[in-house]
């Protein structure tokens, strides 16, 4: 049976699936600063420069195509007792159709704001006018638009930062309730049929995804386990021939294979 085949019928087959996103599910720094590499020489501060960069390069060069991937992905669990963890900070997933009660993000994301230095004080939403430098910054290219009025910590002064992983001190509290639930979620898997599904994941953040996966389908003999990665595919030796490792993009894969 050919290896989509296999688990689309192993999804079927499960009661819980269990996802994990990683880089290759989403447009890289790398890809962004090489495609434009002129947004990276302005003394603009980095986050707020790739976070509203990789939004707008989601929606306006290759976006599409990601998007296509989780729909690909919606449809093959949408109907299971399914949870999703990423470690990327696109905001990508949310705008797919998957239920949100059923997704954590512990690398944070690009939809709220906190201070640098960690300072107390009440999440702040991004300014609207920030999509619209991005936008123009990236239609013209080569000049970038002097940045719309920034926001600051009300306690330090310090210019607000997106709230997530690349922040100099990250507020992680910004996604303790969603991950209590998905720590509870695991839990719910024990002797349980589970199908792990990793997308992606590289050795970024190897502790979040991949090596509590491989844990979960070494002790959970009912689980079937997938890796789907270019490069990162390989299974560890714990496993014992258990689990399936799938050379391929991830993103290519869903498109291609799910139609
Ligand atoms: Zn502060």
């Amino acid at each position: 049976m050919d290896i989509a085949e296999k688990l689309r019928q192993d999804i079927e087959d499960s009661e819980m699936v269990l996802v994990g996103i990683g880089e290759e599910m989403g447009i890289s720094e790398h890809e962004i600063m090489n495609s434009m590499p002129v947004l990276f020489q302005e003394n603009m501060d980095f986050e707020q420069r790739l976070g509203y960069l990789m939004r707008q390069a989601y929606q306006q060069i290759t976006g599409e195509r990601y998007l296509l991937a989780y729909k690909r992905l919606n449809e093959l669990i949408q109907k299971k007792n399914y949870f999703l963890v990423s470690v990327n900070t696109d905001n990508l997933a949310k705008r797919a159709d998957f239920q949100e009660s059923r997704q954590v993000y512990p690398c944070g994301g690009y939809d709220k704001l906190q201070c640098p230095s960690g300072c107390e004080a009440e999440w702040e939403q991004p300014d609207e006018r920030w999509d619209s430098w991005a936008k123009e910054s990236l239609r013209r290219m080569h000049t970038v638009q002097s940045f719309p009025e920034k926001a600051h910590c009300r306690k330090c002064g310090r210019e607000l930062v997106f709230n997530n992983i690349y922040a100099e001190k990250y507020r992680e509290e910004g996604y303790f309730a969603d991950w209590a639930k998905y720590t509870k979620w695991l839990q719910g898997t024990v002797n349980h049929k589970v199908c792990i599904l990793e997308l992606g994941v590289g050795m970024k953040y190897p502790s979040v995804i991949r090596w509590p996966f491989e844990k979960i389908a070494t002790y959970n003999q009912k689980a079937t386990f997938y890796r789907i990665h270019s490069a990162l595919y390989q299974m560890p030796d714990s496993l014992n021939g258990a689990g399936y490792s799938v050379p391929e993009n991830p993103v290519d894969f869903l498109i291609n294979k799910f139609v």
